[in-house]
């Protein structure tokens, strides 16, 4: 088994693509996890570099990698090309309709698509729907707000992978997200909703530490603008069913000032 410490930057990366082990080195403690997913990669069909430069620096800091399109044609050549696992989509292309794009694409592929439309542009957010698009976002916008929704929408899309054997378990929990069913040491647990979609993406990255900005932006679908509080009420409750002793919890930690890190399989 393999234990990397994750470099900065560029580096980490390449690091990352080399590695099928991700260590997350926490309190002193190194654990390895199993890496899921990769990162994953965003086709940004835009010509204008105003958007497009900051955009994509962003999304190389939230942890996706984008490539640039700025014209339609280039768009169908590299969603060809490179299979993204998600095309961000302008209205405007100087060669044509980002509607036009999206409904070439969404023949070719289930891809999950995202188109970037004016503000206050109802006709343009319905037509994009009617062309196949899952869903829009409104400019002007914040790279965190793009983010958040390509989260989401990768969420939304994930059940077809899932078919492939989503079943996560780690140690005596054992989560099955296509039967939504949660076991631990083959007793049934009565989770809501919510409290499953926390405990799955918290056992998704057993071993490392998920923020609460992600837990907000994958659970509560988008930015969450009310009380934190809702969060520490599912977790609270997580760990209840869990049998979980707050002041010593075996499975679902809490990271301070960070968020929360359920227990890899070796620490039990
Ligand atoms: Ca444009």
């Amino acid at each position: 088994m393999t234990i990397l410490r994750l470099p900065a930057g560029e580096e980490a990366v390449r690091t990352i693509r080399a590695a099928s082990l991700v260590s997350s080195d926490l309190r002193g403690g190194t654990i390895a996890v199993p890496m899921q997913f990769g990162r994953r990669s965003i086709l940004l069909v835009e010509d204008e570099e105003s958007i497009t430069a900051p955009l994509s620096e962003a999304l190389r800091r939230e942890g996706f990698e984008p490539r640039v399109a700025g014209t339609a044609a280039e768009a169908l050549e590299l969603a060809e090309s490179t299979d993204p696992d998600l095309v961000l989509l302008d209205v405007m292309l100087p060669d044509g309709s980002g509607f036009d794009v999206c409904r070439e694409l969404r023949a070719r592929s289930s891809v999950p698509i995202i188109m970037l439309t004016a503000r206050g542009d109802e006709a343009d957010r319905v037509a994009g729907l009617e062309v196949g698009a899952d869903d829009y976002v409104t400019k002007p916008f914040s790279a965190r707000e793009v983010a958040a929704r390509i989260r989401a929408v990768l969420r939304r899309a994930a059940p077809a992978s899932e078919e492939r054997g989503g079943v996560i378990e780690v140690g005596d929990v054992r989560l099955d997200p296509v039967k939504h069913e949660a076991t631990l040491d083959g007793r049934r647990l009565e989770l809501s909703r919510k409290e499953f979609d926390v405990l799955r993406l918290l056992m998704e990255n057993a071993g490392a530490v998920v923020k609460r900005e992600r837990l907000f932006e994958e659970v509560w679908d988008t930015n969450w603008f009310g009380s934190t509080k809702t969060l520490d009420v599912h977790i609270s409750a997580l760990r209840k069913k869990l049998g979980d002793d707050p002041a010593e919890p075996r499975y679902v930690h809490t990271v301070r000032g960070v968020g929360f890190r359920f227990a890899g399989p070796d620490e039990r």
